[in-house]
């Protein structure tokens, strides 16, 4: 096999960007998160006063939508229309308008080719919700990564609060428990494990013991093309 393509699936805030982003920079893999290709589309359309339930509206913006990555020792970039966004799509406003514009069909389609041609092009971890079932049902390894509802929100707290953003924790569960509900019961690509996946529950775990777990079961599965130390992509 000449790149290796790992899926990493599972609701907001399982752990699933922060784990993979270090399995890949330990193991020389490109890190792919789908999510922040959501959130710039989400971006884009909040940018240009656009509702984003507003379906009619978000399919008539698609067309001039200039949505790129690109990737620094591992690390995704996120584009758009060519400026680093990257570090405006963590904001809490854009999760919920990424999760209004990902539960449309068309918008689904329009970025199936681009994460599909980075796969083929990078040795990586692929994190989303439909990578395994959908995006590269042929990946070498899907995972489904998953914990409570009340640990994720716990952890998606802390990370806001990092980044300055001062929310309640109730407020912080309630919308976790809302974007699972909208990302499962979508008609299209609804967030489930794909039947091939392995689940991992990381509920109460340390970031560093989810971290371990995976690292060892990565090591194991592709000892001829992974390695601790790599250079990344
Ligand atoms: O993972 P992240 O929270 O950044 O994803 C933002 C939103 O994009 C999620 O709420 C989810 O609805 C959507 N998403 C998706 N399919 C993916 C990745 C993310 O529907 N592969």
């Amino acid at each position: 096999m000449s790149v290796v393509n790992i899926a990493i699936d599972g609701p907001s805030g399982a752990g699933k960007s922060t784990i993979s982003q270090i399995l890949a920079t330990r193991l020389g893999l490109a890190y792919v998160d789908t999510g922040a290709i959501y959130r710039a589309i989400g971006l884009y359309m909040m940018r240009r006063g656009i509702d984003c339930a507003d379906q009619e509206a978000v399919l008539r913006a698609l067309p001039s939508l200039e949505v790129a990555v690109s990737f620094q020792g591992g690390r995704q970039r996120t584009l758009l229309g060519g400026q680093d966004v990257s570090k405006e799509l963590r904001r809490h406003e854009v999760s919920d308008c990424a999760s209004k514009v990902s539960a449309m069909p068309e918008v689904r389609a329009h970025i199936l080719t681009l994460q599909r041609g980075i796969a083929a092009q990078h040795s990586c971890i692929v994190d989303g919700r439909d990578i395994g079932t959908v995006v590269l049902p042929q990946a070498d390894l899907k995972i489904f990564l998953t914990a409570s509802p009340e640990d994720r929100a716990r952890r998606r707290w802390n990370e806001l609060r990092r980044r300055g953003q001062r929310l309640s924790y109730e407020q912080v569960l309630r919308d976790i428990q809302e974007r699972d509900r909208r990302d499962s019961e979508r008609a299209v690509a609804p967030l489930k494990p794909a039947e091939d996946s392995l689940v991992v529950d990381t509920t109460g775990n340390t970031l560093e013991q989810s971290v371990a777990l995976l690292q060892a079961l990565l090591l194991n599965r592709f000892p001829a093309q992974l390695k601790e130390g790599k250079p990344c992509p």
